[in-house]
């Protein structure tokens, strides 16, 4: 057997929850990968030691001072700070697979700049998809790049989806935990607090996906991810509750067959599964059946269970299949806002419920721009301007409470 060759990798986000754990991957599989750069934000001592541990030519922050830091402590590293650092990450260091692991649209130019080259990109970066998927994904057609998912849900999809037909596609299923708050009573989660929502029963990730899982915005927005990844209008993409977060998605095909896929919830699974594409990395199995489908020690049964969420209790779920269905620039509107209020919720200046209704008013306001990267940028300014006047206009923020 031919081993196949040792792949170059680039993270954007190398700190963050992805960016690290894609790190664990490739140390686990040296004979796979290497890393030829990383890029982060702020936290530049994780970055000099991740730079340490694995050697890449090139690395990027955001600032210029860590930057001057990092060369006197990285003698044989490039170092790049800022937004041409990014793009330089992604397509001046040789990777042949772009991992796009950041936060919100701080890394939009470099990963459009990675998909202009062809290059094989991971996305993890919902945002980008969200926001400019349809552009991503014209663009990548043009220069032959590969857009593969790292969001477990859409790996999942992915994944059912080999070697099938998409107008042979009549539905396709993404699984919720249904968050922190699943237990609580309307009134209880309209006063929830940060502390409350960062108990996350199943998946460890950071402050704004933990907040988004609570109000399942962050359902909501990979419902327009999975649209825009495999072509599939709003109208054929449920979403059940499944709260072992055993079962990722599940496609269902015109004769009425059902695929889906089962991991025991861990995110070094899906992001190996990009790393490695078309290939499967050969990682230590669990060969028990029921123990691989999130079954107990000793206990010889266990279930799945699905349930139909209430979008009446998850308002932003709702929200985020209207944008879908308004299309055009509605998606970034919404992402921007709710980047937004889920900040103001961060920092105490708005209730919980309340994240809810500042996502509505300032997408009701949006006016809708071209779809283009300046249309995109345009609403994604716009949508975080409405977020900022919906949320000096609530109650908690005006004491009316
Ligand atoms: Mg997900």
């Amino acid at each position: 057997m031919v081993a196949p060759p040792r792949r170059a990798v680039a993270i954007l986000g190398s700190t963050g929850s992805i960016g690290t754990q894609a790190l664990d991957v490739i140390e686990r599989h040296p004979e796979r990968f290497r890393v030829v750069a990383l890029a982060a934000g702020r936290r530049a001592s994780v970055l000099a030691e991740q730079a340490r541990r694995f050697r890449p030519a090139l690395v990027s922050c955001a600032d210029e001072s860590d930057a001057a830091r990092l060369r006197t402590e990285l003698a044989e590293t490039q170092v790049v700070p800022g937004a041409a650092g990014l793009v330089a990450v992604a397509v001046e260091s040789g990777a042949d697979v772009v991992l796009a692991a950041t936060d919100g649209a701080v890394a939009f130019e470099a990963i459009f700049a990675a998909v202009e080259h062809g290059l094989t990109v991971a996305i993890a970066n919902k945002e980008v998809i969200v926001a400019a998927g349809e552009l991503l994904f014209a663009e990548a057609r043009k220069s032959g790049a590969s857009i593969l998912p790292v969001d477990s849900e859409h790996s999942a999809l992915f994944q059912c989806l080999q070697g099938e037909r998409r107008d042979r596609i009549a539905m396709l299923v993404l699984t919720a935990s249904g968050g922190p708050f699943w237990e609580l009573s309307e009134h209880e989660m309209h006063r929830a607090r940060l502390a409350d929502a960062l108990r996350h029963p199943t998946w460890n990730m950071g402050t704004k996906n933990t907040v988004d899982s609570a109000t399942m915005m962050n359902k909501g927005l990979e419902v327009i991810e999975a649209s825009r990844f495999f072509g599939v209008p709003a109208d054929r993409i449920e979403v059940l509750i499944h709260r072992t977060s055993v079962g990722h998605g599940f496609a269902i095909f015109s004769d009425g067959s059902i695929k889906g896929q089962f991991s025991l919830p861990d995110m070094r699974g899906p992001i190996g599964y990009a790393l490695a594409y078309p290939d499967r990395l050969v990682e230590p199995r669990q060969l028990d059946p029921l123990m691989a489908l999130g079954g107990r020690v000793g206990e010889d049964v266990t279930a799945l269970r699905f349930e139909r969420p209430d979008r009446r209790r998850f308002p932003c779920l709702q929200l985020a299949y209207d944008a879908l269905s308004a299309g055009g620039t509605a998606p970034a509107s919404l992402s921007a806002a709710n980047e937004v209020a889920v900040r103001a919720f961060a920092d105490g200046r708005i209730a919980f419920g309340e994240i809810a209704e500042v996502v509505k008013a300032a997408l009701a306001a949006a006016a809708p721009r071209a779809l283009s990267l300046e249309g995109v940028r345009e609403a994604d300014a716009q949508g975080r301007v409405l977020a900022q006047r919906a949320i000096a206009e609530t109650k908690s923020s005006t004491g009316v409470v």
